[in-house]
Formats: C-alpha cells, structure tokens, sequence
C-alpha cells in the first residue's frame, strides 16, 4: 500500500485530503507545526489504523520512507502569513528544499500546493498558468507570493537537475468546512460575523473579485493531479471560474444566514489583487477535472458548518 505524506495535513484543506486519502485505503502520515491547523481538523483520523501525526516543522530535514509527498505546509490567510512573514517565506523556500530532498531520497513523487498569488495583482484576467504574474517583491504579501514562486523555482530545478517527479497546482480561493472560525479569510469572515449578529467588514469599496472553489471538488483535482501523466507536471490551474465581487460575497452570505448584520466598509489591505479568475482549460484537457459545486451550494455546507460549531 501507497504511502503519502502530506504535510500541514492538519490545515483546512490538508485535512480534507488525508481524510480522502485515508478513506481510499493509503497508508497516509500528516506532518503539522499546529500554527494554523487543529487536532480537532483530524480528530477522526486519529484512531484509524493508517493514519499517522508527526509533530514538526517543515524547515526542519525529515528522514522516513514515502511513495508521495503533498507538500501544502504553510499559513494561507493573509491575517496568519503577515503575523511572522520571516517564517511564512522560510516555510515556503525551505519547507520546499526539504520535502524535495525527501523524495529524493525515496525516489518520490511530490506536489506542490501553489497558488493563484503567484499571479499577484494580475494585468491579465482570467489568469492561465503561462502569465508570468505581476507581483510586488517588498510588499506585505510578498512573505507568501515570492515565497511560494521561489518554491515553484525549487521544484522546476529540483526536476530539471534531480530528475525528481514533480507536479506543482495553483489553488485559487478555497474554502469550505474545516475553516478555522478566526481564519481571517472572507469567506469564514462573513459567515461567522452574519452568525453572531457582527458586521459584515468589507475591505475597501468591496468592487474587487474572487473565485470561489469548494473544497471537495479541490481535493478531487489535487489526487487526479498527483495521478496524471508523468509528463504533465503543471503549474496547472486548480478553481472555481465563478468570479464574484466581495459585496455580491457579503449579500449572498447575509441573504443566506438571514442574518440582520450590517455590511460596512473598511481599509483596503495594501496590494490586495483587484481581480481574480481561474482560466482552468488546462486542468479540463489533461485531468478532466472541473468543479461540481456551485457557491450557493458550498455556502450552504459552509454554513451549516458554522452554525454547528460550538462556542459561536
Ligand atoms: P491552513 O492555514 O488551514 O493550513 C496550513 C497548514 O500548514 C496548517 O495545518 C499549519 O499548521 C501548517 N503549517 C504552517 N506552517 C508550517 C510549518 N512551518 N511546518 C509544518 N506545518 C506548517 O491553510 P489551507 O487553506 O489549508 O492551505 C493549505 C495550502 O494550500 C497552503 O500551502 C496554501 O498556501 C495553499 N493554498 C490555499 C488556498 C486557499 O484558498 N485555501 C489558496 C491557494 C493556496
Ligand atoms: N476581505 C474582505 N473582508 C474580510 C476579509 C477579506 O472584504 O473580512 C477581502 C480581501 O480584502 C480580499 C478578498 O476579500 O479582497 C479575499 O480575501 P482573502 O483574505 O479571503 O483571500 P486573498 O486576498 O488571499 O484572495
């Protein structure tokens, strides 16, 4: 039997990934420092028999057998990244080196969770995986942009030099149960602030856009990823190319909850992208892969998530 690490397994949606792992049988080990992910996430986990939690830091050198790495290591909302950017960019940069060593070493095959940062602020739109982006190198995004594009570089070079099997995705907005409540990304944001009778917070005049993807139909591209063709090895785009504005977010979100929060209006973050899209032709020619399920849909499992949880 397969055995696959995945490192911040104990993340939103590291979790949601072992758990499928685990439930197709594999041996699976989750590798977690616990700064954004939850016991709690795996809680279920923990008692089957091929499911293993090592306690570690990715920038640390690890030394076990595997057959497949999923490296998604690493604070992904800007509240949590921004909190030690020194950290976020040595996750990245040196999380990378490890786990690629690691396969190495095993003769593994490893993927890499990007991210539709690497696009930056993007002048193209939508964004296909042969824009090379337009990111701010000294920003307080940079941590997390420059250091999951640095990434990028290791696994190509690793690949070029090392004859390692790679597959890099770029994961566009997330999001789904198994959100941390204080996750400070939007989507968690509004449904815990239309709960508890708190403000909706738009940041600036809430007219940028994201795309939404729910995280089951992630997990199924990231596994058909890892099992493609040898030959394709990506950057390959992974989302939801529904593009919505941040207010059309907020309404849709109070409407559902029926919540008599108010929306109101807040500084917008410095470099925060005015818009966001995946063009996901590629992962539909070489995976078959496209998303199922549509943000009515997965707010309404989002919700009742939330509504369910204790202490909100
Ligand atoms: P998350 O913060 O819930 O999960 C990250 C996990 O990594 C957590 O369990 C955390 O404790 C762990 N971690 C952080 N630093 C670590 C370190 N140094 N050593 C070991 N473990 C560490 O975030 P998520 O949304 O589940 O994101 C998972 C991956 O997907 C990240 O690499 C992120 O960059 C990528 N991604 C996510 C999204 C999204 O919308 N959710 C979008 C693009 C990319
Ligand atoms: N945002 C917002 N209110 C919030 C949290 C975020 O308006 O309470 C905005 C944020 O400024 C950005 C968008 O929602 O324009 C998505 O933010 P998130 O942090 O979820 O992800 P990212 O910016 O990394 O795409």
């Amino acid at each position: 039997m397969k055995k696959i690490l995945v490192t911040g397994g104990a993340g939103f949606i590291g979790s949601h990934l072992c758990r499928r792992l685990v439930n197709d049988g594999y041996e699976v080990i989750c590798l977690d420092n616990f700064f954004t992910g939850s016991k709690r996430n795996i809680q279920d986990l923990i008692e089957k028999p091929n499911f293993d939690v090592i306690r570690q830091d990715v920038t640390q050198p690890v030394k076990f057998n595997v057959d497949e790495i999923y490296n998604l290591a690493c604070p992904a909302s800007p509240v949590h990244y921004q909190y030690d950017p020194i950290a976020t960019m040595k996750t990245s940069v040196l999380g990378a080196i490890n786990m690629l060593e690691l396969a190495q070493d095993n003769g593994a095959k490893i993927l890499q969770a990007s991210t539709s940062e690497v696009y930056g602020d993007p002048l193209v739109h939508p964004q296909l995986e042969t824009y090379w982006g337009n990111v701010n190198p000294i920003g307080i995004r940079s941590c997390y942009d420059e250091g999951k594009r640095a990434a990028e570089t290791l696994f190509f070079d690793y690949h070029r030099k090392c004859a390692i099997p790679i597959k890099i995705i770029r994961i566009f907005n997330t999001y789904g149960t198994a959100m941390h409540p204080n996750d400070g990304r939007v989507v968690s944001n509004f449904i815990v602030q239309a709960l508890s009778g708190q403000d909706l917070t738009i940041y600036g005049d809430g007219q940028q856009t994201r795309s939404f993807c729910y995280v089951d139909d992630l997990v199924a591209g990231m596994i058909l990823m890892m099992n493609s063709d040898p030959d394709f090895i990506g950057p390959v785009n992974l989302g939801n190319p529904g593009e919505f504005t941040m207010l059309e977010l907020a309404e849709m979100v109070k409407a559902m909850t029926q919540s008599r929060s108010s929306i109101i209006f807040k500084p917008l973050p410095a470099d925060d992208p005015k818009q966001r899209k995946p063009d996901i032709t590629l992962a539909q020619q070489k995976l078959g892969w496209i998303p199922r399920i549509s943000l009515k849909e997965g707010l309404t499992k989002t919700i009742q998530y939330f509504s369910n949880l204790e202490g909100l």
